[in-house]
């Protein structure tokens, strides 16, 4: 298995809700390590290491170690696909600047969590009313910090229905999370 990044598997549901504290250790997001996963099923993990090509025809991959820079190339005899997905950022003015932030993995959070701390923020502007934007938003009232959550069509979480989501709407509004 490989992994670009430093961590597999990891509870990105609770990024939000440590963000507040209300999951209180960093380490309880970690779910498997690559330790345990070739200790119970004897799969090699190898984090920090991304695919760079593939070459279905010699059903071989090329891949970089990031941490030593060497490029190498494996073989399989099946390939499973799961880079999984970005977070679509819609095209805002503006929205390339350092105070723009997404929360997608561990370290999207630790710099947020680093942002709000360094510079005490005190007031947020969340994009966007849905899943993630609504538990963002509910987290940061947590911490105390005043936010406001912007949504383009005229309701939150969409995929409820309006009385549904006129509950949710309404404890936001009050600022209780
Ligand atoms: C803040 C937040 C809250 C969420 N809350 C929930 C929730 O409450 N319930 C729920 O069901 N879902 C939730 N989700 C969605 C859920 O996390 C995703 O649906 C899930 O992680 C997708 O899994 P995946 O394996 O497809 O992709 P990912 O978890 O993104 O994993 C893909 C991995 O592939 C790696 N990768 C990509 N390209 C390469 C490459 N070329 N070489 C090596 N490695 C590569 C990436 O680094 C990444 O670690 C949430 C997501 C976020 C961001």
């Amino acid at each position: 298995m490989f992994e670009r990044g430093d961590y597999i598997s990891f509870a990105n549901c609770g990024l939000p809700y440590h963000i507040s504290g209300r999951i209180k250790e960093r380490k309880s997001l970690l779910l498997q390590t690559p330790e345990r996963l070739w200790t119970n099923f004897r799969i090699e993990v190898r984090v920090r290491n991304e695919v760079l090509a593939i070459d279905p025809r010699g059903k071989l991959v090329r891949a970089r170690n990031l941490t030593t820079g060497d490029e190498y190339t494996e073989s399989y005899d099946y390939l499973v696909l799961s880079p999984g997905a970005y977070p679509l950022i819609p095209p805002i003015e503006g929205s390339g600047a350092a105070m723009f932030m997404s929360l997608y993995d561990l370290p999207g959070m630790d710099a947020m969590i680093a942002r709000i701390n360094d510079q005490r923020v005190q007031e947020a502007v969340v994009i966007g009313g849905g899943f993630i934007g609504v538990e963002i938003a509910e987290n940061l009232i947590d911490r105390g910090i005043k936010t406001h959550l912007v949504e383009m069509l005229d309701q939150v979480m969409t995929p409820f229905d309006p009385e549904m989501a006129g509950i949710i709407q309404a404890r936001l509004a009050s600022g209780g999370g």
